[in-house]
């Protein structure tokens, strides 16, 4: 069995590779080879914590496991990320266990791999403006991962903690494009791409707000209750997701279905990876991805965390 500690997985994994990896993966639940389990997420009664399970199995890539974690909100004052999770792999013809992957980094890394997935796939390829709605620890791998989709000149942002948005004009900088803080009517104005990262539970960005031909990638919606965007927006977009179940029931869709919204009008992007669905159908068309995170994500990025680092000689080995 192959153990990799958090502390190697950033010299290990860059956003290209994770990208190959959730792409590949997103190709393969479309195609029928590859299936996420159901989720499991729990209150667990200590520490404030909630506690859960991601799991499925890729049989193109022989990927099967899951994601063990959850949030600890004490973490912060014990110098932790709130935020922990581990992966743990498993030999798919034997049900031994192959691998312990450390999964903080990656879970930030495979979120930004989906939006940026649905950039290269849904967005106008002459997008020169990079909307950011959030600020929290994901949003900069957010940026980091769609600036290299298209050539974007600008990113320009907004986040509901204003005192936040210095994560985001650094990273701008960083990548060498100017950063501009605007109100949420000059982002619907402006970007050609948004991306949606928050933990927000009401609508932060409304349909009327929202120029023809932008893509949207919604983020943050990963639980029951939250949400980011309204759902008149849902309705004006077409709409495409990492996992319909998700989307309907814990991501930005669900309150779109409650409102009356039929299911069968969102797309899995992985049918626009494989070409059975044209994606985009004009310019001046809206296209939201609605990026709910799926466990399948986590094991592929986790795969190819194990792989690296057996090349690079660092892949610790125990006997099982
Ligand atoms: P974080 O706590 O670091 O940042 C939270 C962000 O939400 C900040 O920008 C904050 O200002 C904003 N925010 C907080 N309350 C808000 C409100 N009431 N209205 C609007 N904005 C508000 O969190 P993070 O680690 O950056 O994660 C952001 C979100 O992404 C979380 O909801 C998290 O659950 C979700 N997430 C989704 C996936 C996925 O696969 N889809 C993966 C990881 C995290």
């Amino acid at each position: 069995m192959i153990i990799v500690p958090e502390k190697e997985i950033a010299a290990l994994i860059t956003p290209e590779a994770s990208f190959e990896a959730v792409e590949a993966v997103f190709a393969a639940m479309s195609r029928g080879d590859a299936y996420n389990f159901p989720v499991i997420r729990e209150a667990i009664g200590h520490a404030d914590a909630l506690y859960g399970f991601k799991s499925g199995f890729d049989r193109a890539g022989l990927a099967l496991g899951l994601k063990s974690g959850g949030y600890w909100p004490g973490n912060a004052d014990k110098g932790l990320t709130n935020h922990q999770s581990t992966v743990f792999l498993f030999d798919a013809d034997t049900g031994q266990p192959s691998a312990m992957v450390g999964g903080n980094l990656l879970t930030a890394l495979r979120t930004a791999a989906a939006s940026a997935v649905s950039i290269k796939h849904l967005s106008r390829p002459d997008s020169k403006v990079l909307g950011m709605v959030g600020a929290g620890h994901q949003s900069v791998f957010q940026m980091r991962a769609a600036v290299q989709q298209r050539g974007f000149e600008k990113v320009i942002g907004w986040n509901y903690h204003p005192e936040m948005l210095s994560r985001l004009e650094e990273e701008a900088s960083a990548l060498g494009l100017p950063f501009e803080a605007v109100t949420l009517d000059e982002m619907g104005a402006q970007a050609d791409v948004i991306i949606t990262i928050t933990s927000s539970f009401d609508a932060i960005l409304k349909a009327d707000q929202i120029k023809d031909g932008t893509h949207l990638a919604c983020m943050g919606t990963d639980t029951k209750g939250k949400q980011e965007v309204d759902a008149a927006l849902i309705e004006r977009a077409t709409v495409f997701t990492d996992e319909i179940a998700q989307s309907t029931t814990i991501g930005e869709a669900q309150h779109a279905v409650i409102a009356g919204m039929n299911p069968a009008q969102i797309t899995e992007i992985g049918k626009v990876i494989n070409g059975d669905h044209k994606g985009r159908s004009s310019a001046s068309e809206v296209t939201l991805f609605d990026g709910t995170g799926v466990g399948l994500q986590d094991l592929a990025v986790a795969s190819k965390a194990v792989t690296l680092a057996q090349e690079a000689g660092v892949a610790i080995e125990v006997a099982v």
